[in-house]
């Protein structure tokens, strides 16, 4: 094989942001997209499609909560940053994010760095759940003509299902399940795939799942690491946790 591909660290000033809630709107029947801006959100950088900030939110207790998003678009000319939120049962930000209104306050900090994944990538295979969608809908977005990637999505029905504007050539696959731990449907709509040569894996999902995934491309497949790159942006059963490189797992 070629070259392998490389992550380059970019390291970026972090601040407390409050921005201004411009926009909100019911994105799919499970996600809650927000877009905010202000002049607080001067100098905002995000380099990589997986970067994270901290959405800084009130438990219901009072106290003060983080949990990572993904800036699913940052528009300097227009000043506003969106981002997208899974609406799920019980976790503060997702709370939040269902009670938002417009005018209200989004605190974020960060992003504190990106990963640019760069080298001779032919072709891209995402795969992820809906925590997944804002990481793999702006690499889709950000990919020039003549690039081709394959999404592989999986949410709760149809409905959920979303649409990339890319001038890639993209073939979106979804997978509808009822139990996001669950690897198993996932796994079987990967199961008769077939990698062609230098394709990029990128996987997020709840982290039992992803393992399974990274399990099955890394033993299945014989997949070189460096091809690679494998998140659990949640975990089962466990506020504010994630497993963000499962490399070091
Ligand atoms: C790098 C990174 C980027 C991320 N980007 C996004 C993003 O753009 N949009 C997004 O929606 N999420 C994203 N996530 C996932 C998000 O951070 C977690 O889902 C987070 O736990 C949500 O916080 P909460 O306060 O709602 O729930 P928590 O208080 O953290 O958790 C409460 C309970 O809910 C469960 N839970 C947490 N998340 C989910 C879920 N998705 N589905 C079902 N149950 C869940 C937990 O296991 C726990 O039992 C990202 C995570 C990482 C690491």
């Amino acid at each position: 094989m070629s070259e392998s591909p490389t992550l380059r660290r970019m390291r970026h000033e972090t601040r407390r942001r409050s921005l201004r809630i411009a926009q909100i709107e019911r994105l799919t029947p499970s996600m809650i997209r927000v877009v905010a801006g202000g002049d607080d959100l001067e100098g905002f950088h995000s380099g990589a499609p997986d970067d994270h900030v901290k959405v800084f939110v009130t438990t219901a207790d009072g106290q003060s909560a983080m949990r990572d998003y993904t800036p699913r678009r940052h528009d300097a000319a227009a000043g506003t940053l969106t981002i997208d939120f899974f609406d799920h049962v019980g976790g503060p930000a997702s709370d939040w994010a269902r009670a938002a209104k417009v005018g209200d306050t989004l605190e974020i900090g960060g992003p504190r760095g990106s990963q640019v994944i760069e080298g001779p990538i032919a072709h891209w295979l995402l795969i992820g759940d809906e925590t997944a969608l804002p990481a793999i809908g702006r690499r889709i977005e950000e990919l020039p003509e003549g690039a081709t990637a394959t999404v592989i999505g999986a949410v709760p029905e149809a409905a959920d299902e979303q649409a990339f504007d890319s001038a890639a050539h993209v073939d979106a696959r979804w997978v509808h399940r009822t139990d996001a731990t669950d690897p198993a449907p996932l796994l079987a709509a990967i199961a008769d795939l077939q990698l062609e040569p230098n394709t990029f894996v990128w996987i997020a999902a709840e982290a039992g799942v992803a393992r399974a995934l990274r399990d099955h491309f890394l033993q299945g497949h014989g997949l070189d690491k460096a091809w690679i790159k494998a998140a659990g942006y949640w975990v089962a059963g466990q506020a504010d946790s994630s497993a963000k490189d499962l490399e070091q797992g």
